[in-house]
């Protein structure tokens, strides 16, 4: 079941599937397999689930979460493991959502060449190769120094086309963009240079509520010294996901979030998930690919590391963390199968295995969802829990992991 062609019928299976799901959601109707699962002789391996109804509700609800400002969805990391490309194009149509801020310029222009017509934010740097290919694609050019400056500047030499251009503000983050204090300067220079006008202005603030006070502070003050010159800074933002929760006064013109977009809080527990209960995007699901029942005395994995010490069935996914699943899984984790939570016992690099018990029904094939909405001990933040790890894991996920999308789950 798992060898080349059916992977291949997989892939087909997919295409023919993103292009359907924009049906009617009745026309999938009460058939015998559920609407969420492939039929069996389509075989994958594993693949990741997206809901487009999830990403839509979620914009909605960080953008009132921000007093109805827009969003500017953060999909750096190929949009934390999920797929860049795949996310831009679902929130494309959002009005909530003003654009998409990225720090790789190839990732940049891949969602250009995929379609995406909103707004795109280059927040790293990029080769100079690559520099007439962003401008022609619109693509909004960041000035965090005074040589990324002179280098979008050369750009517009060439260019007959207006560049637009973000001013990066350092109020305190320490690794990035210009330094407060070098900032009046720059952004003058920048409103005075032919062929670029500036789109927007932003920095990135820190969790610690009294500094993020005095980062907002500082920039606010620097926005006013600029319009009093007669810069114009463009819209401007501040918070990502922690801060947008945090701390209103750093909402700005828009709000600039990732992990919430897929559903996740920066946190565990925090008080505005219930307030606020935003939906888990995505699925992460595999197939059992072997069932063997291990008698007492048996051992998991190169190291040994599970003992059996009573009969028991272990099923074995042929994901593990080579794929981008978190190998602390191992220690508490829990997957979805046919109903029921079993335990992860062993992760290696290219396999989990789980403990079925005494006895079962659990066949090979069966689909396993080791993330997804549909059990607290399976969404992303109760697997961060059971792990003791961050609500970011998934930013691991391989970019060849296969996508479907749904319209709803
Ligand atoms: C990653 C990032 C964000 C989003 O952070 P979340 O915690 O995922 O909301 C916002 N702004 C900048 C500059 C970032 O690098």
């Amino acid at each position: 079941m798992l060898i080349d062609t059916s992977r291949r019928k997989f892939m087909e299976y997919a295409a023919i599937t993103a292009s359907v799901v924009a049906l009617p959601s009745s026309l999938w109707g009460s058939t015998a397999r559920s609407k969420f699962d492939l039929p069996k002789e389509n075989s994958a391996d594993f693949w990741l689930e997206l809901s487009r109804k999830a990403y839509h509700k979620n914009a909605e609800i960080i953008s009132t979460m921000a007093n109805q400002k827009p969003v500017l969805a953060v999909i750096k990391n190929n949009a934390y493991g999920l797929g860049d490309v795949e996310v831009a194009k679902i929130l494309d149509t959002s009005v909530h959502i003003e654009g998409f801020a990225l720090v790789k310029a190839d990732r940049a222009l891949a969602l250009r060449k995929a379609g995406i017509k909103k707004n795109i934010l280059l927040m790293g740097d990029f080769d100079e190769s690559l520099g007439q290919d962003l401008v022609e694609n619109d693509i909004v050019l960041s000035i965090f120094s005074a040589h990324a400056l002179q280098k979008i500047k050369s750009l517009s030499n060439n260019s007959k086309k207006q560049i637009s251009t973000a001013l990066y503000i350092d109020t305190g983050l320490g690794r990035m963009g210009i330094p407060f204090n070098q900032a009046f300067e720059l952004a003058t220079a920048a409103s005075g240079s032919l062929g670029l006008n500036i789109k927007y202005t932003f920095s990135t603030l820190t969790t610690p509520k009294d500094f993020a006070k005095e980062q907002i502070r500082i920039f606010n003050d620097l926005i006013q010294e600029l319009s009093r010159e007669g810069v114009n800074v463009g819209k401007t933002h501040l918070a990502p996901s922690f801060s947008l929760i945090d701390l209103p006064s750093s909402h700005q013109d828009m709000v600039r979030p990732g992990i919430l977009i897929h559903g996740s809080y920066p946190l565990a527990n925090m008080d505005a998930s219930k307030k606020w209960p935003l939906m888990p995007t995505y699925r992460l699901k595999s197939r059992v690919m072997r069932l063997e029942k291990l008698s007492a005395g048996d051992t998991i994995g190169f190291s040994r590391f599970y003992k059996v010490t009573k009969d028991e069935w272990i099923a074995t996914l042929p994901i593990g963390w080579g794929d981008g699943y978190d190998s602390g899984a191992e220690n508490g984790a829990k997957v979805l199968l046919n109903g029921a939570l079993y335990p992860v016992i062993n992760v290696n690099a290219n396999h989990t295995n789980i403990s079925l018990g005494a006895n079962t029904m659990v066949k090979v094939g069966d689909i396993a969802t080791l993330i997804g909405p549909e059990k607290p001990e399976i969404t992303p933040e109760g697997f961060g829990k059971l792990v003791k790890r961050h609500n970011y894991l998934q930013i691991n996920y391989k970019e060849s992991i296969p996508k479907l999308i749904f319209d709803v789950f």
